[in-house]
């Protein structure tokens, strides 16, 4: 959730590489860009409303004199994406420049204290008391470091901010409470950022700032302040991830490439065994209850996660929204492990879970960002070596978190097998890739008509004109998804999928559930995604799926290659080697629904990247 950026470089002009780091970042927020420089005893600042290639177009934003600066992608909280509001904000006489990412909570009280004294506001913004209060505090002789440190102790909420000021050239103040952030530490050049993907061209020597420090950058280097002032050394980690990993390498979006990559992601995570078999040996004994926590995608793979622990390793399991946690989290003992799920590992919803979870129980990190805050503040944590994902809708971190929900179930349940079987998953899910013009083939039906051909005008001037048609999916806005067992969380995540980035509404139950309600709303306008893999469960998913089928539902069966009962009675249908079984089956049969929610997305001429409302990483309750 928005991106922040900030560098001070020695006799070099910033503008350039600001725009280019932040514009990595435009995943985490996309609604308004700006940068700020210092130069000359004045700001520069160039911002709007807009994508980054918009903004650029119209602003051209590498053209700013000065060596230092910010530069903000904004996801709006308080205040429409405009011009007004985008960051950086200034004080009023426009020598302090700030970019925040967060949310003040008390902000209209300082705002109305702070106009009273005086200030005038320009935008709808939280953030533009920051630069306000700073140019207060500096009015009474601090400097910009005393300032900044004066500011966090009045504001509440979370925040990662930056602040430049004219009157110390060369030099950033940054801290931050809740919201991530990490300095950069190359050859006399320095950064701040959100997130790792902005910086990795330039260096990947990394440090993460923890809650209330300080970072000071200047053009001879960086120093670091704890939340006493004191000065303090910081372990600096070389990062591993490539820049070119985050760049789309020839795909035309991220999402694809991703999906693409999710064989490596699980090859990769399956080297986390010794480690999850370190955790595993470690808390085996001392526990009695499972419980994952995690929101989004992450609660989906923690749904696989219940129903593996609880058959394999007779372990009861539970799972929890992280935003529900604290309203039922009484029943936590020293015999539970609460595994906290998290791309990111800055969740806000996931930390704060955590920060309870901690005073009682053992906690267990699941999360692919290294050094993230789920990472330490957890007592253990597994990483899914998934590598940076930028597209919005989670793909191959899911898969990694799947991968590692498998091992430490496999593992907790001495179930040697199954781990041997993980081994294959990659094979399946690379034949399930190429096959995947089958996908984009049928997602092409959901494309709706731009441009009217003439002679089609009087049956669409007829009311739902094409409905009911088997094989038009145009004015489809409304689809199911249904599996059992082990696919009924398959169900959800590519529904989740596909109302993330097709803005089609769809709504996943389990087969069984369908006739307690939700069958009501079934008829040849909505298909139904049915998914058979081949077990225990297909006979009765079948059942379901002629309830469906008998109301109309235009049905796009997923199962096994040779599966002859479904492929007579889809419309349409994808097949899978029938080596995967539902056991196995998340691991693989969500890969031709990512593909259907990505090609989806393209047909309606939408960016599955960058979804509206959406943001990569919500480190806001
Ligand atoms: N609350 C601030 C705003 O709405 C920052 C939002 C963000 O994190 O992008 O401008």
């Amino acid at each position: 959730m928005c991106g922040i950026v900030g560098c001070v470089l020695k006799n070099k002009e910033v503008a350039p590489i600001l725009f280019d780091s932040i514009s990595k970042l435009e995943y985490r927020g996309y609604d308004s860009i700006g940068l700020a420089t210092g130069h000359n005893n004045k700001i520069n600042l160039k911002k709007d409303a807009g994508k980054v290639a918009e903004v650029d177009a119209k602003l051209d934003l590498k053209d700013l004199d000065g060596t230092y600066g910010i530069a903000h992608v904004r996801w709006a909280t308080h205040g429409d994406p405009s011009k007004v509001n985008s960051h950086p904000h200034l004080n009023n006489d426009g020598t302090i420049a700030v970019v925040h990412n967060g949310i003040i909570e008390n902000y209209l009280s300082i705002k109305k204290e702070l106009e009273s004294e005086g200030y005038d506001f320009v935008s709808d913004t939280d953030t533009e008391v920051i630069p306000n209060l700073i140019d207060k505090y500096m009015k009474t002789g601090l400097d910009l470091t005393q300032a900044v440190r004066k500011v966090i102790n009045v504001i509440e909420g979370a925040y990662a901010l930056a602040a430049i000021s004219v009157s110390e050239p060369n030099r950033i103040v940054a801290t931050r409470k809740d919201s991530p952030l990490i300095v950069g530490i190359g050859e006399e050049e320095y950064f701040i950022a959100s997130d790792s993907p902005a910086i990795l061209k330039y260096t990947n020597n990394i440090a993460y700032l923890e809650k209330d420090e300080l970072v000071i950058l200047d053009e001879d280097g960086v120093s670091f302040l704890d939340e006493n002032d004191n000065l303090i050394g910081k372990d600096v980690e070389v990062i591993q991830w490539s820049p070119d990993m985050a760049e789309k390498e020839g795909f035309p979006h991220f999402m694809i490439k991703e999906i693409n990559e999710q064989s490596t992601t699980i090859r990769n995570t399956l080297n986390e065994k010794d480690n999850v078999q370190f955790i595993v040996d470690e808390i085996k004994e001392d526990i009695n209850k499972v419980l994952f926590v995690a929101c989004g995608t992450s609660y989906h793979a923690s749904l696989t996660g219940k129903y593996l622990i609880e058959s394999l390793a007779e372990i009861q399991t539970e799972v929890l929204l992280a935003s529900e946690f604290k309203y039922s989290a009484s029943s936590l003992n020293e015999k539970t492990l609460v595994i906290f799920i998290s791309q990111s590992g800055e969740t806000a919803d996931t930390l704060k879970a955590l920060d309870i979870a901690n005073k009682s129980s053992k906690t267990l990190a699941i999360v692919n960002v290294r050094g993230s805050s789920a990472t330490r503040r957890a007592d253990y944590t597994i990483y899914t070596q998934a590598g940076p994902e930028i597209g919005v809708a989670a793909t191959k971190t899911y898969i990694g978190q799947l991968v590692a929900i498998y091992l430490l179930a496999s593992l907790l349940g001495d179930n040697e097998n199954l781990i041997e079987k993980l081994y294959d998953v990659p094979r399946y899910i690379e034949e399930v890739l190429a096959k995947e013009d089958i996908i984009k083939h049928f997602s092409n039906k959901f494309k709706k008509l731009s441009k009217v051909p003439k002679y089609i005008k009087p049956i669409l001037s007829m009311p739902h004109a094409y409905k009911g048609l088997k094989n038009n999916f145009r004015h489809v806005e409304d689809m199911f998804f249904i599996g059992r067992g082990y696919s009924y969380s398959i169900a959800l995540e590519g529904a989740l999928k596909l109302k993330e980035i097709s803005y089609i509404h769809a709504e996943a139950y389990a087969g069984g559930e369908l006739k307690h309600g939700p069958i009501a709303l079934i008829d040849d306008d909505v298909p139904v995604v049915v998914l058979a893999p081949p077990g225990r469960d297909h006979r009765k998913i079948m059942s379901n799926l002629e309830e469906v089928k008998a109301r109309g539902a235009s049905i796009i069966g997923i199962g096994a290659i040779g599966d002859e009962d479904l492929i007579s009675k889809s419309d349409y249908n994808f097949l899978i080697n029938s080596e995967v079984d539902e056991l196995i089956a998340p691991l693989v049969y969500i890969v031709p629904l990512q593909l259907l929610s990505y090609y989806v997305s393209v047909a309606r001429n939408l960016n599955p990247d960058k979804p509206k409302n959406l943001a990569k990483c919500v480190t806001v309750e």
